[in-house]
């Protein structure tokens, strides 16, 4: 499933998702939740095994692509799709195109090297679309361990759902409490805890302790948030972290402690997190 690691393109495109974010233009990303926020939103509600982040790096991936091909020559870009086409390993036996064929008979289009090429193209754009997201989800696994990035990222969307309240709760009314924070999901699927203890690595992301069950039978978690949804966090997966009990405790009691007066006034749900195990 993840023989895709070694790919040079996922680990451009990991690279590249970092680069953009930190150094990038400010209009690139102001952009991303311009022509993503329907998708984001989506995401920010409710886990969705096409994260926020696999969403990001497919906005990044076409605008690279779409630019490129304003940018370069046909022959450049043919065989960016190529190399593309290639780190995901998608199977692939037709023979090179002759461009200097094609260039001496001016695209003549009726040829031998045109037709070629023209059915190479037609081949290579069929199997595009699917090469892209294989390498969007290589490169989503290299990042997803980078908990810094994630925090970051996950600050950015509470910036982008801090500039749309009151819009967005609006919208989705059943989503957001009367202070206009999202709400925890009723239950978390399976698939998300197992890819939260998975990445940890059956350990609680602050302190280490097993929590998979395979050291001690009774070993419980909680699953806990990067960013608080009390400061415009969100239900991403990569806003999501697996906790100790003690550990989930102790971020509890701290929010509540930074929260108590808000939460007063804003009236306290109560009850035991329902997540607990
Ligand atoms: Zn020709
Ligand atoms: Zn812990």
């Amino acid at each position: 499933m993840h023989s895709q690691f070694g790919s040079t393109s996922a680990y451009w495109l990991a690279n590249k998702a970092t680069d953009e974010f930190y150094h990038g233009t400010e209009s690139l990303l102001a952009y991303f939740w311009e022509s993503c926020w329907e998708e984001l939103t989506k995401c920010m509600i409710a886990p969705q095994q096409r994260t926020a982040l696999h969403v990001y790096l497919q906005y990044l991936h076409d605008f690279t692509l779409n630019f490129s091909t304003l940018k370069f020559d046909r022959e450049t870009v043919f065989e960016m799709h190529f190399r593309i086409l290639n780190d995901a390993k998608i199977p692939f036996s037709m023979s090179y195109p002759d461009f200097k064929a094609v260039e001496e008979c001016a695209s003549c289009g009726s040829c031998r090297a045109c037709r070629h090429l023209k059915e190479y193209e037609e081949t290579v754009a069929h199997h595009l679309e699917q090469a892209m997201r294989t390498i969007e989800h290589a490169a989503f696994h290299l990042l997803v361990h980078n908990k810094t990035f994630l925090n970051d990222f996950n600050m950015y969307l509470a910036e982008k759902l801090q500039d749309n309240l009151p819009r967005l709760g609006d919208l989705y009314p059943e989503d957001f409490t009367e202070v206009l924070k999202l709400r925890t999901p009723k239950f978390w699927p399976l698939w998300l805890e197992r890819a939260l203890v998975y990445r940890e690595q059956g350990r609680c992301a602050v302190c280490g302790r097993d929590v998979s069950g395979i050291m001690n039978l009774k070993s419980k978690y909680v699953v806990g948030y990067l960013v608080p949804l009390s400061a415009n966090g969100n239900n991403d997966p990569t806003n999501l972290q697996v906790l100790c009990l003690h550990c989930g405790r102790e971020q509890s009691e701290r929010l509540r402690q930074s929260n108590w007066r808000k939460r007063l006034f804003a009236g306290f749900s109560g009850g035991p997190h329902k997540t607990l195990k």
